[in-house]
């Protein structure tokens, strides 16, 4: 064990190194109006990318599903907690991306977590891209799996490792849209590979579902390969549906396979059905109000247009999500606490979380949001160039 003077000199280190990182409480919210700390911040922060998360018609199915099943659902799946509305929003979740099956998580994390063990195991081989969320990369080290992973979006390291591979089951696993760069992952591409490789590609698309491809039908609709029975689909709900949970979505057999396999799935208390009913609602909104995916990319292109100009580096990225690259910690930090001091909320994203030498300012746009808040945003990052 260690004693509890070892944890105040490990957390001195942290704050040494500009990497302590502190929560704030939000109090109340009107769309990006956030109540902290008795002021109102105009946030870029959250990952609301189509402002569904206080929409009428999701709280309002949140509401109606609490009175009749209450606020949990008091068990696991398979003991007693799959309840009418997670059986239709399966069937709603298929339909919409076009797989013939769907399984719900309790988070993105959670099915992340529990799917790459399901998948692979010891003698079978997993590779995933350098730049995959952590949560992915937790999953393929739970798998006990042959891990081999690959330089960000390379192709052609990953055609050579998947070549050398003997292992019989070979699953490649990727972000759809890398969470901290904005870039979307060559899926088309990763998914001939493993076609010749005879290899299963799991596709993470917390960042793109809702947002992305025709009727926001997500990263895979978008390449055109939504409908590959190799392709194992996997989204979240906590993101642009603005709710919580995450599902998966492929072959039937597979995701049966899931059903039965998956620890975080088995051994978890299932979604309350007030959240699954939101997100059913929410699958709704989208096909009614069909103006929100091209306003947030409006909002992004005004973004990129305003940000050209600033001395800071822009990546390469057509989503919400926009990275300032600053550089050092500190300095990230700094740009980060004056533009809370103007009254907008852009996060600093430091190591680990991003690579040494890249803390970053991360912007991301919701479709909450009017050109007016983003002009406000490129004013205040003007107003700063000189920090
Ligand atoms: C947010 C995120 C997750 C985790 O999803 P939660 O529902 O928040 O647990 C998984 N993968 C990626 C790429 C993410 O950005």
């Amino acid at each position: 064990m260690n004693a509890p003077a070892s944890f105040e000199a490990r957390l001195a280190a942290l704050d040494a190194a500009s990497l302590r990182r502190t929560r704030r409480v939000v109090q109340a919210k009107d769309g990006p109006q956030l109540q902290v700390d008795g002021r109102t911040l105009l946030s870029f922060a959250s990952n609301d990318y189509l402002g569904l998360s206080q929409h009428p018609a999701l709280i309002a199915a949140a509401q109606e599903a609490a009175a009749r099943y209450g606020v949990g659902a008091t068990a696991s799946p398979l003991v007693c907690g799959h309840e009418g509305p997670h059986k239709a929003l399966e069937a709603q979740l298929a339909a919409f991306v076009g797989r013939p099956r769907a399984l719900c998580f309790g988070s993105g994390y959670l099915a992340n977590v529990g799917l790459v063990p399901a998948l692979v195991g010891r003698g079978d081989a997993v590779f995933s891209d350098a730049l995959n969320h952590a949560c992915l990369i937790d999953g393929v080290r739970l798998s006990r799996a042959e891990a081999h992973v690959y330089p960000h979006v390379d192709l052609a390291a990953l055609a050579a490792q998947l070549t050398a591979s003997t292992a019989q089951r070979k699953l490649v696993v990727t972000d759809a849209v890398f969470s901290m760069d904005g870039n979307i992952a060559p899926l088309r591409e990763l998914l001939a590979l493993c076609e010749r490789h005879d290899a299963l590609l799991m596709v993470d698309d917390a960042h793109g579902f809702g947002v992305l491809g025709p009727g926001g039908r997500g990263s895979a609709a978008l390449a055109g390969i939504a409908e590959s029975p190799r392709l194992v689909y996997m989204a979240t709900l906590g993101k642009a549906l603005g709710c919580a949970g995450a599902f998966v979505a492929g072959e039937a057999q597979l995701v049966e396979w899931v059903l039965q396999r998956a620890r975080t799935y088995i051994f978890a208390t299932a979604l309350p059905a007030m959240a699954v009913a939101a997100v059913g609602a929410g699958l709704q909104v989208i096909a009614d109000e069909p103006w929100r995916q091209p306003h947030l990319r409006q909002l992004v292109a005004q973004l990129r247009a305003g940000m050209a100009t600033l001395p800071w580096r822009l990546l390469q990225s057509d989503t919400a999500i926009q990275p300032l690259i600053v550089g050092d910690n500190a300095r990230a930090l700094a740009l980060s606490d004056a533009l809370r001091e103007r009254g907008l909320w852009v996060p600093a994203i430091r190591p680990p979380t991003v690579p040494e030498g890249t803390a970053r300012l991360r912007i991301s746009l919701s479709a909450a949001h009017g050109e007016a808040d983003v002009a406000r945003l490129l004013d205040a990052l003007a107003e700063l160039q000189t920090l």
